[in-house]
């Protein structure tokens, strides 16, 4: 597919926000953006700083700083996860709500996008700490949250329990239930049934959908996946399922390499009982680097950012690059995989099942009606396929690849809803 290249643009290769920035402003060339609504799209709408006392098990007092940016709500309530790294600087978050606007727009779900942090480690915590923290973090953040205000999920070291304590803490301060405040919860306390396998899940479908496109059928289809955490062990297990031959697979603990197939369900056992692949027998060990290399039909990162840079994208011989994982692809090695005909299916549209169930939770929460796993998954099916197809097509019309049509998409849809709904004030 052949890439044009508008107004050059100066971003590192080490941020994987400076890359989706510099592609939001692609799009925003392409779509002959306002100046005022490119200005007002760049900017978060709101971006809340909050110290959160607690008092520790040892009777002392601490101080967390905690941060919830709201990028934008020009499509509806926001919508992002909260992480808790001892890293998490407010310049991140606001990056990541900005990402989460597009993703949320791609597929279409009437969300704007939002991301929260608390800067902690969590693995020094005790438990009756980390509910403290989380308390109070919500208390501070009460009249920005509520289910038609901004959303929280879990994301970096948070999850189901850390998810029930929000949905608790801000129903017992409105004096009902509130469930649609969070997603991510547990199925008892209103979660969604098929979540877990969601993302992994959207990465099949959309995968299945580049081979038909590629017309290479799924029996034929060689698949590697860096990353066997939910994401990665999911979609294997589902292309898998689908009769691809997953070659490869690999975790923090290295590479595994079978040219005859992986025996996924085996590793998968393996994973269960041992918590990493490390030990894996049925495959030869392979570097991880090497792995990504390998002469394959899809290639799925769905471990980690920047793996594939200007270093190595001009090596990978994947016909399919279907991106498990956020900004696994900087913006410099976008051009090379252009050039070399690779069909890569950006992170904003490939990951974005999880927010897409998310999304399911948060409608079954306010209609207090529960949705079988068939229902769910067939939903997910349909979302994930129009918006592969959609995307397809503008990136055909457009000339660009999927990752410039997915943003031209997500940016066309949030500015036509901001110029309907127009500038206030
Ligand atoms: P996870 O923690 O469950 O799994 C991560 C996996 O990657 C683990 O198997 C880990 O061992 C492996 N890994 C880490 N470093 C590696 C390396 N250098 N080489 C090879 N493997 C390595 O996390 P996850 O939920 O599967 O998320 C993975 C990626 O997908 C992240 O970028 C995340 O932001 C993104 N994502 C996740 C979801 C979701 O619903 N879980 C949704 C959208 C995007």
């Amino acid at each position: 597919m052949p890439y044009i290249e508008p107004a050059p643009i100066d971003f590192s290769e080490q941020n994987p926000f400076e890359s989706m920035m510099a592609r939001f402003k692609i799009a925003a060339d392409y779509l002959h953006l306002a100046e005022g609504h490119y200005e007002f799209l760049k900017r978060p709408e709101k971006q809340v700083i909050v110290s959160i006392p607690i008092q520790m098990d040892n009777g002392n007092i601490k101080v967390f700083e905690g941060y919830r940016v709201i990028h934008s709500t020009v499509r509806g309530p926001s919508k992002g996860g909260i992480r808790y790294t001892p890293d998490v600087t407010l310049d991140e978050v606001k990056a990541l709500a900005a990402w989460m606007t597009w993703k949320c727009a791609v597929v279409d779900i009437p969300f704007g996008g939002a991301k929260g942090g608390v800067i902690c480690d969590p693995q020094k915590m005790t438990m009756v700490e980390l509910e403290k923290m989380t308390r109070r973090y919500t208390a501070n953040l009460m009249d920005l949250f509520g289910p038609d205000r901004d959303i929280p999920a879990p994301d970096m070291n948070t999850n189901e329990q850390i998810m029930g304590w929000i949905m608790d803490t801000y129903s017992m301060k409105e004096r009902r239930t509130v469930t649609g405040v969070v997603t991510g919860k547990p199925t008892v306390l209103g979660g969604s049934r098929g979540r877990r396998e969601a993302t992994g899940m959207g990465c099949m479908f959309v995968t299945l959908r580049a081979l038909d496109k590629m017309k290479i059928k799924p029996d034929q289809a060689r698949v590697v996946v860096q990353g066997f955490g939910n994401v990665g062990s999911v979609s294997a297990q589902m292309l898998d399922g689908k009769g691809c031959k997953i070659i490869a697979i690999s975790d923090v603990t290295g590479g595994y390499f079978n040219k005859k197939g992986i025996n996924i369900p085996q590793a998968l056992e393996h994973t269960a009982k041992v918590k990493s692949l490390l030990g894996f027998k049925g495959a030869e060990p392979i570097r991880n680097e090497d792995l990504l290399e390998l002469d394959c039909d899809v290639l799925i990162p769905a471990a980690k950012e920047e793996q594939i840079t200007s270093s190595n994208a001009g090596r990978i011989k994947a016909k399919i690059i279907t991106e498990g994982a956020n900004g696994p692809t900087t913006a410099k090695a976008d051009p090379i995989l252009d050039e070399k005909g690779i069909l890569v299916i950006p992170d904003i549209l490939a990951n974005a099942g999880g927010v897409t169930v998310s999304y399911f939770e948060w409608v079954q929460n306010r209609m207090g009606y529960y949705w079988s796993l068939e229902d769910v998954n067939s939903r997910l099916e349909r979302v994930m396929n129009e918006s592969f197809d959609v995307v397809f097509d503008l990136a055909q019309d457009y000339k660009v690849s999927l990752r410039i049509g997915s943003y031209i998409l997500a940016v066309k849809r949030v500015s036509d809803a901001l110029k309907i709904r127009g500038i206030y004030g």
